[in-house]
């Protein structure tokens, strides 16, 4: 493994940031979608930054990526923003480019690669949420389609996706999934309303009810009964990509607490010179460097094309826990100061908070990771 950053990617890793700062950070929008930031978002390239050129994309590595996506998070203070994107690239559209047939890569991967069609998944239910085998949306083949039949619970994007991956049962016992792409324009397609969250509030999220819904042939996604393979995909995708953003959110903050404990004065000196505040800076340095280096495994695995399940079930699990204590130890550094609205840091101990439920929750992950293990060790 090399882990050595060429001037290519540090430059790209620059303009990122600098195209962050520039655009992506207007306060209007951290509550609502802008389809304003999405047109420069996708005028950028970002949307396409691992897909193949012939379909619009920057063909980059795994690696590029890792490293651009952190300094997304660095340099973009809009996590719900940030989630979209995320979404719309991760567990859609790479989904279809990994998955996809050569049809289903023609009809969909061009305008999602440039931003005019939006994606996302749809797995959760009401009453199926970690436990996702117990999911009832059914498919039921018919000669000319697939009918779909059921509703989804929690889908980021919802209310502005044009295009959703959706997972539904194909057969009972034992239960097996198959996926599909499904487009909003098809009849018995309707999203219901924004759910409000406590962050993330650029990111729209709603049910998708998915009524006698008619699927051709050719929007099946990968093997029929072959879902449960994509799905875990899917999470290896989500868990490391997804979560690529926070460290440079980890990274940004810290600096943002090194600047308040060398200004601010209490008891006649810097508030960093009690070893009570220093300290707090010093593990984020640490969850920070650690995360990034799991981070680079687990992009080299991925662009050796190999499985990276338990490493990203490990790196997901790490960095929302330290995301998490990141933001706590920030809001508890700067005071009354952290805890008021003007300061930002109440919103992103808000947003940090959804890391550790969404793309399997962390007591899920813990699960994964002992069952890997164990069954290494046995
Ligand atoms: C911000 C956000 C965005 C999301 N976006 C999407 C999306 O785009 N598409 C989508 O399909 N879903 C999405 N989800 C849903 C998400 O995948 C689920 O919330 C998650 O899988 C957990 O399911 P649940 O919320 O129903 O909790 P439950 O499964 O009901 O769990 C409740 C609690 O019990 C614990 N628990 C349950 N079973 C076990 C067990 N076996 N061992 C130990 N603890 C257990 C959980 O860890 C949790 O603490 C999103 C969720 C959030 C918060």
């Amino acid at each position: 493994m090399d882990f050595t950053i060429t001037r290519e990617q540090k430059e790209f890793r620059q303009e990122v940031i600098d195209f962050a700062r520039e655009n992506l950070n207007d306060s209007r929008y951290y509550e609502e979608f802008s389809m304003e930031m999405w047109k420069k978002v996708s005028d950028f390239g970002l949307l396409g930054i691992t897909v193949d050129e012939e379909y619009g994309g920057l063909s980059e590595s795994y690696e590029t990526a890792a490293i651009v996506f952190e300094a997304l998070g660095y340099g973009c203070m809009n996590n719900g923003f940030i989630f979209v994107i995320n979404n719309h690239i991760w567990v859609a559209q790479n989904l279809i480019f990994l998955y996809g047939t050569k049809i289903l890569k023609d009809k969909y991967l061009h305008q999602m690669v440039a931003g005019t069609r939006i994606g996302s998944i749809a797995i959760t239910e009401a009453e199926s949420g970690s436990d996702a085998f117990s999911m009832t949306t059914t498919v039921v083949e018919q000669e000319d389609c697939y009918l779909l039949n059921g509703t989804k619970m929690f889908i980021s994007n919802g209310p502005i996706s044009d295009i959703f991956i959706v997972f539904a049962v194909t057969q009972k016992e034992p239960v097996k999934f198959s996926a599909f792409v499904v487009e909003r324009q098809y009849d018995g397609v309707t999203t219901g309303k924004n759910i409000e969250k406590m962050g993330l509030g650029a990111c729209p999220t709603s049910e998708l009810i998915l009524n006698n819904v008619r699927i051709p042939k050719e929007n099946l996604l990968g093997n029929f009964n072959g879902g449960g393979n994509i799905m875990m995909g899917a999470l290896e995708w989500e868990r490391c990509f997804e979560f690529a953003p926070h460290i440079g959110v980890m990274q940004r903050v810290m600096e943002e607490c090194i600047r308040q404990v060398n200004g601010r004065k209490q008891f006649g000196k810097p508030i960093g010179e009690n070893q009570a505040v220093s300290h707090k800076i010093a593990e984020m340095e640490v969850a920070i460097e650690m995360a990034r280096m799991m981070l680079y495994q687990i992009a080299w695995l991925k662009d050796q094309k190999k499985s990276a399940y338990l490493q990203t079930s490990v790196f997901k699990l790490f960095v929302s826990e330290n995301y998490i204590k990141t933001c706590r130890d920030a809001l508890q550094i700067f005071g009354a100061y952290g805890y008021s609205k003007e300061y930002n840091l109440e919103r992103e101990m808000r947003d940090a908070l959804a890391s550790s439920i969404h793309s399997g929750t962390n007591e899920m992950q813990k699960n994964t990771i002992y069952s890997m293990v164990n069954a290494r060790c046995l």
